[in-house]
């Protein structure tokens, strides 16, 4: 009997698998908080609406060539000489011919002179003076060289869309059409170290002590994900400071990430204080290492709180493997991790989905040498992780599985 209830109590069977985590915290995503900012400050942050084109491109017929311009049905006639009738360059408005012999001289990106249809390579003409006289081996096609008005696109059409991480292409684009102020997304995070052992980083931590690691890597994620409003904040594992400062930071922030304090500890308080503050915890535990005492919960303004396991490892694992998928889906970001290829076997976990981290090596990845899920110095050579799903065998050398980049 004593062997039976303890198999009912054992913590695995409370445990969700990864899918069913993830797929709970997608779930309860709402739309990120928007705010406009000038251009200048955009880049790497996420595009929060679509952006149009003000007006065709090319806006008017342009010369894509150094050359004359001139009326086709005046060259079909059999007409090979033509009189200068000026000069049409870049940056001035579109000339008009006015003789039936007339032409212009040309420069690339020049408007074509209304009455004229075709431009002739400069290549192919000779200039004496005011007259043009083209090579009979010339051979012309009407609207030659000639970049129609809107033929990239027309006026209206969605050259950026809602959700795009800007780069400096997008905003080459967004200057292009006059976006001087730019709407992104911009989710207020904070992040929230926990432990009495854990000291500011221009401090010697003492013997017992550790420098507070986890609050910088986990703000690193987050803004070179494009989410940079970032505040950090350290608290000691002392209920009534956890209970009074967590309410403090759920009233103005959007999303809190919590390292440390929710495993088993006598001192892992996390849990009873978010549900003591109204926050509904959809899952603590998930069959997974590193990382398996992750909670995540919402409260009942909508604020959705992860707590990661205080672990270095956990923390990173976690940080990336669920709360950026989390904040991407906030903004109407694809979530999709690549299949890469494993370019040595590895060995699964019975029962937990394994997060290892990995390397490229010979077009695929290879696991980086660790000492454990403690050793977080091991990370650095690495460019993320797999997930390795549990099963009794080992993944063969070959098998496609899912990258999660740092
Ligand atoms: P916990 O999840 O609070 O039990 O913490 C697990 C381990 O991670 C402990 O060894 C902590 O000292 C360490 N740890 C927790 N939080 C941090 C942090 N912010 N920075 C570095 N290490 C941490
Ligand atoms: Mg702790």
């Amino acid at each position: 009997l004593a062997r039976n209830n303890q198999q009912v109590i054992m913590p695995s069977m409370r445990l969700i698998t990864v899918a069913q985590a993830e797929k709970i915290i997608l779930q309860t995503t709402k739309k990120a908080r928007i705010t406009a900012c000038p251009i200048s400050a955009t880049c790497g942050r996420i595009l929060a609406e679509n952006i149009k084109a003000d007006r065709d491109q090319p806006s008017a017929d342009r010369s894509s060539m150094d050359g004359i311009a001139l009326s086709y049905n005046i060259w079909k006639e059999g007409c090979r000489e033509f009189v200068i009738e000026g000069i049409q360059k870049a940056g001035i408005a579109a000339k008009e011919l006015r003789k039936d012999n007339g032409c212009f001289e040309i420069m690339t990106g020049g408007l074509i002179p209304k009455g004229c249809d075709v431009v002739i390579p400069i290549e192919l003409v000779k200039i004496f003076g005011r007259s043009v006289l083209v090579s009979s081996a010339a051979t012309i096609k009407r609207f030659q060289f000639i970049r129609k008005q809107g033929a990239e696109y027309k006026k209206g059409t969605i050259r950026l869309s809602s959700g795009t991480k800007i780069n400096a292409t997008h905003i080459a684009v967004a200057a292009s059409v006059g976006k001087s102020n730019i709407k992104i997304f911009a989710p207020k995070i904070a992040v929230i170290g926990t432990g009495d052992e854990l000291v500011e980083l221009n401090r010697t931590p003492k013997i017992h002590q550790s420098r507070r690691s986890n609050a910088y890597a986990l703000e690193a994620i987050f803004v070179s994900n494009g989410f940079p409003d970032v505040t950090r904040f350290h608290l000691n594992d002392n209920l009534s400071q956890l209970r009074k400062e967590i309410q403090k930071i759920l009233k103005n922030y959007d999303v809190l990430v919590l390292s440390g304090g929710v495993s088993m500890g006598k001192f892992d308080l996390i849990p009873q204080v978010l549900r003591e503050l109204g926050v509904k915890i959809l899952f603590h535990k998930v069959s997974q290492k590193p990382g398996k005492p992750l909670l995540f919960g919402v409260h009942s303004k909508g604020q959705a709180v992860f707590g990661l396991p205080g672990n270095p490892v956990s923390t990173l694992v976690c940080a990336v493997r669920y709360v950026v998928p989390y904040l991407k889906k906030t903004c109407g970001q694809a979530i999709n991790a690549p299949s890469v290829t494993l370019t040595s076997n590895v060995k699964q976990h019975p029962e937990l989905t394994l997060f290892l981290p990995v390397k490229s090596r010979d077009g695929g990845y290879v696991l980086v040498e660790s000492k454990g899920s403690g050793d977080y110095g091991a990370l650095t050579p690495s460019l993320g992780f797999v997930q390795i799903p549990p099963g009794k065998g080992s993944l063969k050398k070959g098998t496609g599985v899912s990258f999660y980049s740092w």
